[in-house]
């Protein structure tokens, strides 16, 4: 029986009747292994470019910018590295090409050389249609290329922060960069196929530590508790993802301290809680969405981890907020005639343009915070002041030739916020 049914396994597929008829030799299917060495003629092969690879649209361009990274010398940042600590720090992380753009043989226009630095060769034609590249350098406190994973990341982004709220600070991590560039790959962890593996993301492993330094010697006498929010401001308007997406207010008192009126805080003991909460609230966030242009695109999620003091009336002794900005790709949707959509890509450039006013001014501890442009400075004020803030932006950007220009504005805001950067240094 063994025999007849390995006998069976060998046999080659039949042609399925009533679908379309294969072009291809009756002998050359009879057995797959010969098929695939069948040479086709010089006609059906594809090109081969300099380097053996199929051609490409941009097959020229390629071709440049693998000459260009072969002069490279490339040193990708390594778990040995040292983490430094610093009041704002501004990084970057290249995604890899997907499926989708490899099968499309788009190009990677992105290289990190390492320690910091990043290139992109922008493919540029002149007049009389030679084509260059004009290569742009930037360089950022880490640059992560498309084989760093979330656990480096995190290692040298939101991990030092953690200790700053047990020190009595306000921290925020931000995600920035295009819609499908990586920002909730970052934050909320990897997808694969439709689920979310929540505890690989910035988000869960950020809350980790928290439970770690929870239990340290240090901060055991200060009778700590943790609380989890999850929220999402869209258009302006803040909506509770642990509630229902419940509609709340933001209010400002006479001292300047803003509230988010019935925001849900959960008291949490160990991080399993809030990787469920985290799922609760992403389920919430892109429930009843039916575009491609879904709106969790163009919101911004916020996750806050609050220490409160046990023994003193929860009064706040640190937070730490980590966002998920909505996508930063404008001009897209001014063509549209549809007014809604016009107003959101007002609102969200409106916000991103706070947001790095009000790091420039925690940078150079100005007191004048622009927090009310926004309604995303607004919720976030407390994070832009006070010697204890620490901040740290994490820009993301897609490879493809096709993002460019997406990337260098990407790159640019980045750069914008870390101008002032070597002001900024502090100790501990
Ligand atoms: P954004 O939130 O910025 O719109 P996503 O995080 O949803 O983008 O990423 C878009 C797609 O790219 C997702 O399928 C995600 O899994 C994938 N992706 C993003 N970053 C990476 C990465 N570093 N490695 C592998 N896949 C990634
Ligand atoms: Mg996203």
């Amino acid at each position: 029986i063994a025999r007849e049914a390995a006998k069976e396994n060998e046999e080659p597929p039949q042609p399925v009747k009533g679908r379309r008829k294969s072009v291809a030799q009756p002998e050359l299917i009879k057995n797959n292994k010969r098929m695939s060495c069948v040479v086709k003629p010089p006609e059906m092969q594809p090109k081969r470019g300099k380097f053996g690879e199929p051609t490409r649209p941009n097959q020229k361009f390629y071709e440049m910018i693998q000459e260009f990274r072969d002069t490279l010398e490339i040193a990708p940042i390594s778990n040995t590295d040292v983490v430094e600590s610093q009041k704002i720090c501004v990084c970057v992380r290249k995604r890899p090409l997907n499926k989708q753009e490899n099968n499309k043989k788009e190009i990677d226009v992105v290289s990190v050389p390492g320690k910091g630095a990043l290139l992109v060769h922008e493919p540029k034609t002149k007049v009389d249609l030679t084509k260059y590249l004009e290569n742009q350098s930037f360089q950022f406190d880490y640059s992560f290329d498309e084989n760093a994973t979330n656990d480096m990341v995190y290692k040298f982004t939101a991990k030092p922060l953690v200790k700053s709220i047990f020190e009595g600070g306000m921290a925020t991590c931000f995600a920035y960069g295009q819609t499908g560039s990586g920002k909730t790959h970052t934050m909320g962890g990897d997808f694969s196929g439709k689920q979310q593996n929540s505890a690989k993301g910035i988000y869960a492993l950020a809350t980790q530590d928290v439970f770690i330094y929870l239990k340290h010697w240090r901060y055991t006498n200060l009778d700590l508790c943790v609380y989890a929010s999850f929220f999402e401001i869209y258009n302006g308007k803040v909506y509770d993802l642990l509630n229902k997406k419940a509609k709340l207010r933001v209010l400002e008192d006479e001292r300047q301290q803003v509230q988010v009126v019935g925001l849900e805080e959960i008291y949490v003991t160990s991080a399993d809680d809030v990787i469920k909460l985290i799922q609760t609230g992403s389920a919430c966030r892109t429930s009843g969405q039916t575009s491609a242009n879904a709106n969790s695109s163009r919101s911004h999620a916020i996750l806050q981890i609050v220490l409160r003091r046990s023994d003193r009336n929860s009064t706040l002794h640190g937070k730490f907020s980590l966002v998920d900005l909505a996508g930063n790709e404008r001009g897209t949707d001014v063509n549209s005639n549809d007014r809604c959509t016009l107003v959101e890509t007002t609102e969200i450039n409106r916000s991103l343009l706070a947001l790095k006013e009000c790091i420039r001014s925690l940078g150079k501890n100005s007191d004048h915070i622009p927090f009310r442009m926004s309604t995303l400075t607004k919720v976030l004020r407390d994070s832009f002041i006070g010697e204890k803030s620490r901040t740290c932006m994490i820009a993301m950007v897609s490879p493809s030739m096709a993002s460019c220009e997406y990337t260098m504005n990407t790159l640019r805001y980045a750069d914008r916020v870390k101008e002032l950067n070597g002001k900024s240094k502090c100790n501990g």
